[in-house]
């Protein structure tokens, strides 16, 4: 789904809008202003084909009553029909003495020689047949007024017809038969076979290009500007009324000559006939629709080409801030290892460079605060070994010692499970340190120091109480193992030789050794009694250890 709060999609649809808008409107336009300018160019072209087929027709029909006006002021005619509309006396003496025969027999060779007839009748003055080319010919009915130019152009009293005996569309036209003293006699009439008219009419397709149709008043085809046009589909009675109701407008339907045209109608000159002039509408469209489609199609692939354009651009500008909203979360998340490149040159390329220089900055001052919260956490460290530690000995001090002493006390009273606790005090140290000096007997207190440390086992505890006075907690330990203890140390002790100025100096340590037990309310309780076996050690002769006895109560 195309997601519109995105900078690519954005992009993309007002490219493609700004592309549609402008070329599809252009284009709509001027197909539209072309289309109707191919329509009424083809309107008036068509219009040229209806008038110049009328003109034709008129020409055909007045050659062809010129051909009858021939025949009919022949003798044979006028002595024919004078034969039987006067009696035989009256008769001009020499003239050809006719009989009906002969002037039938005048008329068909009149028939043999012009292909454009199809039969040549001779009738009387009432319309009766006298003579006729046709086996079998009807009386007509002929004008009571002859019209005043009829005599050189006859008279049509049959408009074009489909003829079903001739199979093809006929047109009759009666020539007045005048007598040589100018009455009228009868008349001359030539049925005209509309065939021979195709060929004008297929000349005046030529320019411009088209065909023409003459539709009798039922719609039938009578003839067209094409051989065979009358055997085509004739117009549905619909479209021949409308283009009848509207001569020389042109219209779009299903033709004769093909299944879409563009034609229209006209009534022909002084005959009760319509001319139908139509076009392909295909191949007027022909050209127009190639170049709409040439047209669809650049729109089509000018829109893949923005299209394309729009996404790389929305991908170009999107992509690295993608890249630098992902380093900036990393660095967000205390990660400062974000790998950028800025290898363009353009705003968004001095905005990864200026990103890239922050984080390098911040990277920097990250390193430096680490450095000293590293230092400082080894200060706090050393502070803190300090404040708990004998600087003297390397012991836990006084103040580290009661604390360990209320956790161990705290424990016992929550476990039951026992400690032990040594108190420790060099013998005579006063006279050792008056004796050698004090910087001897802070040797010494530094060696027995030693002596304790590795005495004891790692989840033990060693302190210097004050003075020379040491205490050492033995964790979960029971009276008789401490007593142990107490000796090895105070055995330990003795065996060191202190080399003061030259003078081998013997030290002994005097223990007490209390276990805690029930009776025991406090740390201090416990310490009291320590200092106690203590006294009771130093009493007894020094170099000892005592160990209090060890009550359940
Ligand atoms: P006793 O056998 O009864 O313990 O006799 P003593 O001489 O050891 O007597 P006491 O324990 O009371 O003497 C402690 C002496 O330790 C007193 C003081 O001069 C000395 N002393 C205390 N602190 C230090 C110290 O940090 N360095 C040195 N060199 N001497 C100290
Ligand atoms: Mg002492």
């Amino acid at each position: 789904m195309l997601r519109l709060n995105s900078i690519k999609s954005k992009l993309m649809v007002f490219a493609i809008i700004a592309t549609l808008i402008p070329s599809v409107g252009l284009g709509l336009l001027s197909f539209w202003q072309n289309e109707e300018q191919i329509s009424s160019t083809i309107t008036r072209e068509l219009r040229t084909l209806t008038n110049d087929a009328s003109r034709e027709i008129a020409l055909w029909v007045e050659k062809r009553a010129h051909e009858v006006r021939v025949s009919s002021t022949s003798n044979a005619v006028i002595d024919g029909l004078s034969a039987v509309s006067r009696p035989r006396a009256l008769v001009r003496p020499g003239a050809h003495t006719a009989n009906p025969d002969a002037l039938a027999h005048y008329l068909r060779s009149v028939l043999s020689r012009l292909d454009t007839l199809r039969e040549l009748t001779v009738v009387d003055a009432t319309g009766r047949v006298v003579a006729s080319s046709a086996a079998a010919a009807a009386a007509v009915e002929l004008p009571q007024e002859w019209p005043p130019n009829s005599l050189t152009e006859g008279l049509v009293i049959a408009p074009p017809r489909w003829n079903e005996h001739h199979a093809a569309a006929t047109l009759s036209i009666a020539m007045p038969v005048l007598s040589y003293d100018n009455l009228l006699m009868g008349a001359l009439i030539a049925v005209l076979d509309l065939r021979s008219l195709q060929p004008h009419l297929k000349s005046a397709t030529k320019s411009p290009l088209g065909e023409i149709f003459l539709l009798d008043d039922g719609g039938k085809i009578l003839i067209g500007s094409q051989i065979g046009a009358e055997a085509q589909q004739p117009l549905d009675e619909p479209v021949l009324r409308q283009l009848q109701a509207q001569p020389s407008q042109s219209m779009i339907f299903r033709g004769m000559s093909h299944r879409k045209v563009i034609g229209l109608a006209d009534p022909a000159e002084n005959l009760p006939i319509t001319i139908v002039a139509e076009r392909d509408h295909a191949e007027i469209y022909q050209a127009w629709a190639g170049l709409r489609n040439m047209f669809l199609a650049l729109v089509g692939a000018m829109l893949v080409v923005v299209a394309a354009v729009a996404f790389q651009m929305g991908r170009s500008i999107v992509g690295p801030l993608q890249r630098l909203m992902a380093a900036a979360d990393k660095i967000a998340g205390g990660d400062f290892e974000v790998q950028l490149t800025a290898a363009r040159n353009d705003e968004l390329g001095r905005l990864t460079k200026v990103f890239i220089q922050m984080t390098n900055t911040l990277r920097r001052h990250h390193a430096e605060i680490m450095a000293a919260n590293r230092a400082m956490q080894k200060q706090n460290e050393m502070l803190e070994t300090l404040s708990v530690t004998d600087s003297l000995t390397g012991l836990y001090n006084r103040s580290k010692l009661d604390t360990i002493l209320s956790d161990e006390f705290a424990r016992y009273k929550r476990t039951r499970r026992e400690f032990t606790l040594l108190m420790m005090d060099i013998d005579h140290f006063k006279t050792l340190n008056d004796t050698h000096g004090h910087v001897a007997g802070d040797g010494i207190l530094a060696a027995v120091a030693g002596i304790l440390a590795q005495s004891i086992r790692s989840i033990d505890y060693a302190a210097r109480y004050g003075g020379d006075e040491f205490i050492v907690v033995l964790v979960e330990t029971a009276a008789d193992q401490a007593l142990k203890t107490a000796e090895r140390i105070r055995s330990q002790v003795e065996k060191i030789h202190y080399d003061a100025n030259g003078s081998n100096l013997k030290i002994t340590v005097s223990i007490g050794v209390v276990q805690c037990q029930p009776n025991d309310l406090t740390p201090t309780a416990v310490l009291t009694r320590a200092d106690d076996s203590l006294y009771q050690a130093k009493r007894a002769g020094r170099n000892r250890t005592f160990l209090a006895a060890v009550s359940n109560q």
